[in-house]
């Protein structure tokens, strides 16, 4: 592991009850939180110079990292269970709960948080974005935990310098607009004796481009994907639009469409102030122009019928 930080139970005490660590783990006393760093070049030049290549990023992020990580979170949980102590490793984010759901108001909520515990273990804090920015490698790394009843010494939350300095980059940089960093509209949580406030995030508008790959430039034009639409400008973002929106760019793009990535700006371009100078920044963003679809959405063609065959 690049990073490693532990948190006591006590500094979820504002924590929502049904995503607290003891939700998941009654007597849970301690999270760890562990995070890998990605290879700055990779992060760099994904989906850029000639190659154009954005599948080793997501390869990866998701199979080479998120893998290892989650073996360490196996090895570690072994470790403690044989000391006697009940232990729940968290998988790699990933999955959401897309609607609010029982007393959880928030729409695209994970059922636990790792950016949330690795800034309660001290690992670093969090930048206007709301994701997590550490000292030693800024936005490049991934994060999982592991919840233990285990009483472990706890690290200091992070008391440096700021690692945001609210340079707007990653709200200019959006395609979707998905940050309101309006002062008024600024988020805040208290972890430990820490409040951190950070611009609200338009989850909706995230996962345009994050999930459904809707906007090319974010990655999927690197695979020859050019049918792209924005959300409205303003307001909401329909389900049923964003729904018929994706599922016109599977019709048109085809099979290319279940193997396309995309990377939010969000992250690309944040280089806090302490590693300007000494992160690798990026030269430009995806480099290609798509085409992007102004025309009305075309209608979603009728689903063919299948049927099981029992053998
Ligand atoms: S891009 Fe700038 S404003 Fe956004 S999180 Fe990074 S340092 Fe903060």
């Amino acid at each position: 592991m690049d990073l490693v930080g532990i948190a006591p139970i006590e500094r979820y005490q504002h924590a929502p009850p049904r995503v607290h660590p003891a939700a998941h783990l009654p007597g849970a006393r301690t999270v760890i939180s562990l995070a890998i760093r990605y290879p700055d070049a990779l992060f760099v030049h994904a989906g850029c110079g000639l190659a154009e290549s954005i599948f080793g990023i997501e390869r990866y992020q998701n199979l080479v990292i998120g893998r290892r990580l989650q073996a360490a979170t196996l090895r570690l949980t072994r470790l403690l269970e044989d000391h006697g102590h009940a232990t729940i490793p968290m998988p790699v984010s990933g999955k959401w709960r897309v609607h609010a759901y029982k007393d959880i108001p928030t729409d695209w909520c994970a059922d636990f948080s790792h950016r949330h515990a690795a800034v309660a273990a001290g690992l670093g804090e969090f930048g206007l974005h709301a994701l997590v920015i550490t000292p030693q490698f800024g936005m490049r790394q991934r994060f999982v935990s592991i919840i233990t009843a285990a009483p472990l010494d706890p690290d200091p939350l992070y008391a440096g310098p700021p690692l945001c300095d609210h340079c707007l980059r990653c709200v200019k940089d959006c395609p979707v607009q998905a940050f309101d960093a309006r002062r008024s509209a600024l988020e805040s949580v208290t972890i430990g004796e820490r409040t951190f406030l950070y611009a609200k995030v338009d989850h909706w508008r995230c996962a345009w481009s994050e999930q459904l790959n809707l906007i090319p430039e974010e990655g999927p034009a690197c695979a020859g994907q050019t049918y792209g639409v924005l959300p409205p400008a303003t307001g909401p973002v329909d389900e049923m639009v964003m729904l018929n929106t994706f599922y016109a760019k599977c019709h048109a793009a085809g099979l290319q469409a279940a193997m396309t990535h995309a990377m939010g700006n969000c992250m690309r371009v944040c280089i806090p102030p302490r590693l300007r100078g000494t992160q690798q920044a990026l030269t430009h963003l995806c480099p290609k122009t798509t085409k992007r679809h102004t025309e009305p959405i075309p209608a979603t063609p009728a689903p063919r019928p299948y049927h099981l065959v029992a053998s």
